[in-house]
């Protein structure tokens, strides 16, 4: 056995861990480049904590998920302003923007020379701008991620930048920031969650410490999706999707993904759609049709007993078969009220251009079996 886990030199988890961002930040520099969602007025607080801590601050806002022009930006502005320290504060497009712009502040030269896909893929040469990631939803794990996926409008493609030195210098998880999610985003950002944690316990890059990482995460996730979206000020539930949803990012930066993100790339790319809610339509089929692929074609694999083990953390049954884990999945993807995809115009004529795209992505290369573009057809439809 043989394998690696990279992840951020310091991770600190808790009610109330926001606190710290201020003397936290002083220990970087005097001044803040402050990255949030469209609404900077979340941040207040914040720049409070900050100015507190002598740390003087800028804030720049992204609305939806980053573009490239965003970051270039970004950059800019904290190069203009001398800003030492990034804080990347919101959802996963405002701590992927908050990184990215981290890196572009030193790593200077065109953006296209680091961007996977439509650019060269060139390393970094620099080590980035000292970058704190605080996550305000339970979702994508981006504190503790080496990538940032970045939207280019004009190719209609979501790329990524690709790095370990994007890992931020620090990850503050506060389960607090999230008391105040609507339902429809608790849902989203949750079942993105819990598909980033069903995803790499399932992948051919599996270790020890990801299975131990994916196992409590799914245990968490799944007794505490629904208490949190029937009561958002449901503390002990809101812990464990925020715990939940840094389990699912040290996972998948270290497992990798399935066809679940495989498919949520391009369709990001070529829909207004976010990403959690994509990931939430896709999740139960893409289950099902792996399982079925690998019943056919691959009846003896380690990734059948794994699904089997999905089930009895879901359910809480040491008795649960891969099946049950499916309907499981379906019961409260339809509880949580998640959207189909047609509700983001997509429709079938544009299933060969997502299937193109989604059969090159990265995450389809660590999915248990490869699919067919017929299966991947099938899941579409299942979605839609
Ligand atoms: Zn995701």
């Amino acid at each position: 056995m043989r394998f690696e886990f990279v992840t951020v030199k310091r991770i600190i988890f808790g009610a109330g861990a926001a606190r710290e961002v201020g003397s936290l930040a002083k220990g970087f520099g005097e001044r803040a480049l402050i990255v949030t969602g469209k609404s900077v007025e979340r941040a207040q607080p914040l720049l409070s904590l900050l100015k507190a801590s002598g740390v003087s601050s800028v804030t720049f806002a992204v609305s939806g998920e980053p573009t490239i022009d965003a970051v270039v930006r970004g950059a800019q502005l904290a190069r203009a302003e001398h800003c030492d320290v990034v804080i990347g504060f919101g959802g996963g497009s405002a701590m992927d923007a908050g990184k990215a712009i981290a890196a572009l502040m030193t790593n200077k030269g065109d953006v296209f020379d680091y961007l996977e896909v439509i650019g060269r893929a060139g390393p970094l040469t620099q080590p980035p701008a000292p970058c704190i990631a605080v996550p305000t939803t339970a979702g994508t794990g981006a504190e503790v991620t080496r990538n940032s996926v970045l939207a280019s409008p004009e190719h209609r493609v979501k790329v990524s930048l690709r790095n370990r030195l994007l890992l931020p210098k620090a990850a503050v998880v506060d389960p607090e920031l999230t008391y105040d999610l609507p339902p429809d985003l608790t849902a989203a950002t949750g079942l993105d969650a819990l598909t980033q944690l069903i995803e790499p316990y399932v992948s051919p890059a599996t270790n020890p410490l990801t299975d131990a990482i994916c196992a409590e995460g799914i245990r968490r996730a799944a007794r505490s999706l629904r208490r949190a979206f029937e009561d958002g000020g449901d503390k002990a539930a809101r812990a464990d999707l925020a715990l939940a949803s840094l389990f699912g990012g040290l996972a998948l930066a270290n497992a990798g993904l399935g066809a679940v993100h495989g498919f949520a790339a391009p369709i990001g790319g070529m829909f207004s759609a976010p990403h959690g809610a994509i990931c939430a339509a896709l999740l139960p089929q893409v289950m099902e049709a792996n399982l079925i692929a690998l019943h056919e074609r691959a009846p003896h694999a380690e990734a059948l007993r794994r699904y089997d083990n999905v089930a009895r953390l879901l359910i809480g049954s040491e008795h649960a078969g891969a099946a049950e884990g499916v309907a499981w999945v379906q019961h409260l993807r339809a509880h949580l009220r998640i959207p189909p995809l047609r509700r983001y115009g997509i429709t079938t004529s544009d299933f060969p251009a997502i299937i193109e795209k989604a059969a090159k992505a990265s995450s389809m290369k660590t999915n248990p079996i490869a699919l067919t573009a017929e299966e991947l057809k099938e899941i579409l439809h299942g979605a839609l």
